[in-house]
């Protein structure tokens, strides 16, 4: 792996503005989460999958916007959870990390396998207002691609080809991953999704492109041509957790007095482990008591 390439996104329009298009490298980001929840093969794939489609999604809100995908299939990986923003910042877990199934019908990473051909994908965005706004689609191949697809067509009525790819070596590390949108506006003319339709197939492995150097620029380049490509925006993506020492003391606070006070007699200390970045903190006997003290009920004068 290239230590040296950032994770990046660009974004743009093309055609005249009758196409929305994003891609990504999401290399370092998959690696990060695969070596946190030490994934095996089939499961960084399918993790890593979700969180290239959460890097862009999260590209397509704004300021303080957030969103949360679930893929909950009826798979061996159990639930896979991606948490994105707009700032780029990206974070996930599965609830079984270890699953690595043999290789499906064309020598690929089996994440339907994995995930499971039957279930649902829910997409969560916060989108600062009272009400988070939810949609939900159910699951059409479980190698996410084209379940992604599926859910942009019902689920926000927006014609969309979605690429999604993860490369694994053979020690288990991440070699390349990244992804790219394309978004049918309205112009779109029959002719357009022809020559679309005809650039999708023609297009090599996503992550073989990106092994042989080429950038999400250069990508969307391949897929819609040079000349009607106009990027708006190019931005980091990173790994992101925004857990901490003082947000775990709240949870345990919010555990109220009497499990806190049955934690220090039985254990004596308490570990929290976040799901999403597999962080472990450690709170000891006097730190517990003293959440204690703030979990019981105050007297009122
Ligand atoms: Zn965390």
């Amino acid at each position: 792996m290239n230590e040296l390439m950032k994770d990046v996104l660009v974004r743009g329009t093309a055609w005249d503005g009758k196409l929305r298009v994003f891609a990504v490298r999401t290399t370092q980001l998959v690696e990060e989460l695969r070596r946190r929840h030490a994934t095996y093969p089939t499961t960084t794939a399918a993790l890593g999958r979700t969180l290239t489609a959460g890097a862009m999604m999260g590209a397509m809100l704004k300021g303080e916007e957030k969103l949360i995908i679930q893929v909950k299939g009826d798979g061996p990986v159990g639930q896979i959870v991606v948490d994105a923003n707009a700032k780029g910042q990206v974070r996930g877990y599965v609830d079984n990390p270890q699953v690595q199934l043999p290789s499906n019908a064309l020598g690929k990473l089996d994440v339907a396998g994995a995930v499971g051909r039957n279930g649902f994908i829910y997409v969560t965005k916060d989108l600062g207002l009272k009400e988070s706004y939810i949609g939900s689609v159910p699951i059409v191949s479980g190698e996410l691609g084209e379940d992604f697809t599926y859910y942009f067509a019902v689920s926000e009525q927006t014609n969309t080809a979605v690429g999604l790819g993860v490369l694994v070596e053979e020690d288990n590390s991440v070699i390349q991953a990244g992804g790219y949108i394309i978004q049918l506006l309205p112009g779109i003319t029959d002719a357009d999704i022809t020559r679309l339709e005809q650039a999708l197939a023609g297009m090599p492995a996503l992550t073989s492109l990106l092994a042989q150097g080429e950038t999400p620029e250069s990508i969307l380049i391949r897929l819609v041509g040079e000349d009607g490509l106009k990027i708006h925006d190019t931005m980091d993506i990173e790994f992101h957790c925004p857990c901490s020492s003082e947000r775990m003391e709240r949870n345990l606070i919010s555990l109220g007095a009497t499990e806190l006070q049955q934690i220090i007699e039985e254990d004596g200390k308490a570990e929290v482990v976040c799901h999403f970045c597999n962080e472990a903190y450690t709170f000891e006997r006097d730190k517990l008591e003293e959440l204690l003290d703030q979990a019981k009920p105050k007297p009122i004068h």
